[in-house]
């Protein structure tokens, strides 16, 4: 009898010596968020995590299919990859029995004409099983060769077949899934970002998360000039980024007050470099609020113009957090790739009305001075608008929907 579960892999957290057992434990705790809809269970062992499949017996099916923890599970940072295994006894009989189902079910999934070549893979983590790895690679190997006839290649098989033998079960599989790497959500602190409508901070929001931040977003929402076409679009690509975690909470920030009060300050080539500087004051102000480190932005070197070094510089000195930026050296088809992997694209591509038109000027100024910047400010009362626009935040919890 075999039953059915996910061997989860895990890597660079290793490196982490003394932050070791705690970014496990945020791993497994990730884990066990991401599969419990599935009624699946995550148990820690020898190295490796494993998900066990709800009882496909219990559920009056032929076998567990994998297929939905895999999918939940290939979001989960900190994983490095899956296999779907059976678990056997600790014996070779009934390994080599499992490897040969395992065989079996490759062939009649292989996508290719010609049947694969494959070698066997064993590993211990109980050095006291015996026979030793290579020893049990090759009997295995023996046996599945005898059964299929496949041909066995040790250099470049298309088929790996694995073993690993645990401290109480052996694990068989034949297919590796390869699953997002980084940390687990949580375990570099919280960060908050500004997510807007575009192409560029979602994917910045999911490279925060890759290195292990819990993430909230700050949308600034300049209605009606944008209009709630525009915040529903920001909501579903804030829900598409809460897969990788689980819930994402959004806040809403009304900015058309702040933003005409700048516009008319007088200094129409700075309004984007007020704008952002008052979008980074707000931001810290609601990311200091749920104790993030550090807010996260799309931006990236001279992909426009407010994103020239001068006017980064003039805009972070408004901020008063650590500001990330994940894509600065990103060329913008990079970031159009990373977006399609990770599925955001094309709600970012949605059409959408923008309040360019309305609030940008015609020449924006390219290389901003902090000095100019303050003065301009001296004409509006910005701790006033600020305190407008946090006060009218709404917060929306956007759960995963696909
Ligand atoms: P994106 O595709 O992310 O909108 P972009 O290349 O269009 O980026 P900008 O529009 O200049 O560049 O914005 C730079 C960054 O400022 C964005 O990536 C985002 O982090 C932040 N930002 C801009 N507008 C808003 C907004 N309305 N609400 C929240 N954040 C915003
Ligand atoms: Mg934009």
């Amino acid at each position: 009898m075999s039953r059915h579960a996910i061997l989860c892999r895990f890597g660079e957290i290793f490196l982490k010596k003394g932050n070791r057992p705690a970014f496990v434990k945020r791993l497994v705790d990730n884990m066990r968020d991401a599969v419990a809809p599935l009624g699946a269970r995550v148990e820690r062992g020898h190295g490796r995590i494993l998900v066990w499949l709800p009882d496909a017996a219990a559920s009056g099916l032929e076998s567990s299919d994998p297929e939905p923890a895999l999918a939940a599970l290939s979001r989960v940072f900190g994983l490095t990859s899956l296999s779907p295994v059976r678990v056997v006894e600790r014996d070779l009989g009934a390994i080599t029995q499992a490897a040969l189902a395992e065989t079996r079910a490759a062939i009649a999934a292989w996508p290719g004409k010609n049947p694969p070549s494959f070698k066997v893979e064993a590993r211990r983590a109980d050095k006291r099983f015996l026979p030793a790895s290579p020893e049990l690679a090759r009997q295995v190997g023996g046996a599945v060769f005898q059964a299929t006839g496949l041909r066995v290649d040790v250099h470049e098989p298309d088929l790996v077949v694995g073993i690993e033998v645990g401290y109480e079960h052996a694990f068989v599989y034949a297919r590796v899934i390869a699953a997002p790497g980084g940390l687990p959500v949580g375990a570099t602190g919280k960060a908050d970002l500004l997510l807007s409508g575009g192409i560029d901070s979602p994917v910045a929001g999911w490279m925060a998360m890759k290195r292990g931040c819990h993430l909230a977003a700050t949308y600034f929402h300049s209605f009606p000039y944008t209009g709630d076409r525009t915040k529903e679009k920001v909501r579903g690509l804030a829900s598409l980024l809460s897969r990788w975690q689980g819930g994402i909470e959004l806040r809403v920030v009304p900015f058309t007050a702040a933003q005409k009060a700048l516009r008319d300050a007088g200094e129409p080539r700075l309004a984007v470099v007020l704008y952002r500087r008052m979008m980074m004051r707000v931001a810290t102000r609601l990311a200091k609020e749920r104790g993030a480190l550090a807010l996260v932005t799309g931006e990236a070197l001279a992909q426009v113009a407010s994103q020239t070094l001068e006017n980064l510089t003039a805009i972070e000195a408004a901020a008063g957090l650590l500001v990330l930026r994940p894509l600065i050296a990103h060329d913008k088809v990079e970031t159009v790739a990373l977006a399609r992997r990770i599925g955001t694209y094309d709600r970012s591509i949605e059409p959408y009305e923008d309040a360019c038109s309305m609030f940008v000027p015609e020449h924006p100024e390219i290389r901003a001075r902090l000095a100019d910047v303050e003065a301009v400010e001296q004409r509006v009362d910005i701790a006033a608008l600020a305190e407008e626009c946090v006060r009218g935040t709404e917060r929306i919890l956007c759960k995963p929907t696909e």
